[in-house]
C-alpha cells in the first residue's frame, strides 16, 4: 500500500503543488511531497508499520490533506517573508537615497545631521575637514554648468577614493564638501586635509585646466563636540579663503595633541 501511495499520491501532490505554488514555495512543497512519498515507501517495506498505518485506503486522502495544509501554511509563511524582505530592501533603498547627494553620489547634508546624532555619545576623537572649491563660479561661467557638475562629481570621487573606508564624506552644499575622519589626532587631520588638497590640485579635469580648493580643519575629542568642530572648521575655511585660497588652515582651539 505504501508503495502504491508513494507512486500514486506523490505525483498528484506534486502536480497540484506545481499549479498552486511558484518559486521557492513550489520547490519546498515538491520536496516535502517527495519526502512524504519516500516515508510511505519505506513504511510499506516494514511489515508492522504497513499493517497498522498504511494498509488502508483512507491513508491516501489523509496524507494528501495533511500535505495540502502543511503546504498552504508554508507557502503563506514564505510569501510573508518575501514581502518583508522586499519592504525592508525598499525602505533601505529609500533611506540611502534620502541621504545621498544625487549629483556626486556621496552623502548629503541631511546625512551629516544623522552622523552627528549617531556619534553624539562617541568617545572617539574626530577630525572635521571642510573644503570649498576656489573660484568655482568662474568654472561655471567659462566652461558651462554641465562641466561644473562633472567637476563636482570628480572632486567627490577623489575625496571618496582618498579617504579610508570608515571616513565620512558629504557634499555640504554647492561646491562645499565635508570630510569627517575618526580615530585620528589633530595633526593627522591636518595631514589628511593637505593630502586631499594636493590630489584635487593635481587631478586633471576635462577642459578645466586648473582647480584648487581651500580647506578648514578642526579637531575634537568626542562626538558630542562635533557640531562645535564643524563651526570651527568653517571659520578656519573662511581664513583659508581670506589668506589666498588653495591652502589648509587648522583651528587649534580644540587641539588634542601638542
Ligand atoms: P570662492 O573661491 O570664494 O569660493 O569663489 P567661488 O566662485 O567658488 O564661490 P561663490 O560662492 O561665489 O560661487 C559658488 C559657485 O558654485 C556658484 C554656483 O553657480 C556654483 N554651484 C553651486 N552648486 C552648483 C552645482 O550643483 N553645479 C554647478 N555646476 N555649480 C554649482
Ligand atoms: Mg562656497
Ligand atoms: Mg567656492
Amino acid at each position: 500500500t505504501g508503495l502504491v501511495l508513494g507512486l500514486l499520491y506523490v505525483p498528484v501532490i506534486m502536480t497540484i503543488t506545481t499549479i498552486l505554488f511558484s518559486g521557492r514555495s513550489r520547490l519546498i512543497c515538491v520536496s516535502v511531497g517527495v519526502i512524504m512519498g519516500m516515508i510511505a515507501i519505506i513504511g510499506s517495506s516494514r511489515e508492522a508499520l504497513a499493517i497498522s498505518f498504511l494498509n488502508d485506503w483512507r491513508l491516501g486522502p489523509l496524507v494528501f490533506c495533511v500535505f495540502a495544509l502543511y503546504a498552504w501554511l508554508l507557502s503563506n509563511w514564505i510569501r510573508e517573508r518575501e514581502q518583508l524582505e522586499t519592504t525592508t530592501q525598499q525602505a533601505q533603498g529609500l533611506a540611502l537615497a534620502a541621504n545621498t547627494d544625487a549629483l556626486t553620489g556621496v552623502f548629503n547634508r541631511r546625512a551629516v545631521a544623522d552622523f552627528l546624532e549617531q556619534n553624539a555619545l562617541s568617545r572617539r576623537q574626530c577630525g572635521v575637514i571642510f573644503l570649498d572649491l576656489d573660484h568655482f563660479k568662474l568654472v561655471n561661467d567659462t566652461y558651462g554648468h554641465d562641466r561644473g557638475d562633472s567637476v563636482l562629481a570628480q572632486v567627490a570621487e577623489i575625496l571618496h577614493l582618498r579617504t579610508r573606508e570608515g571616513d565620512f564624506v558629504a557634499r555640504w552644499g554647492g561646491e562645499e564638501f565635508i570630510v569627517i575622519v575618526t580615530n585620528v589626532s589633530a595633526h593627522q587631520t591636518t595631514d589628511i586635509a593637505e593630502y586631499l588638497r594636493g590630489h584635487i590640485e593635481q587631478a586633471t579635469y576635462h577642459e578645466v585646466p586648473r582647480l584648487t580648493a581651500s580647506f578648514g580643519v578642526a579637531h575634537t575629542l568626542s562626538g558630542a563636540q562635533l557640531q562645535g568642530a564643524i563651526n570651527r572648521a568653517d571659520q578656519a575655511l573662511y581664513q583659508a579663503k581670506a589668506s589666498g585660497r588653495n591652502r589648509v588652515v587648522s583651528d587649534r582651539s580644540g587641539c588634542s595633541d601638542k
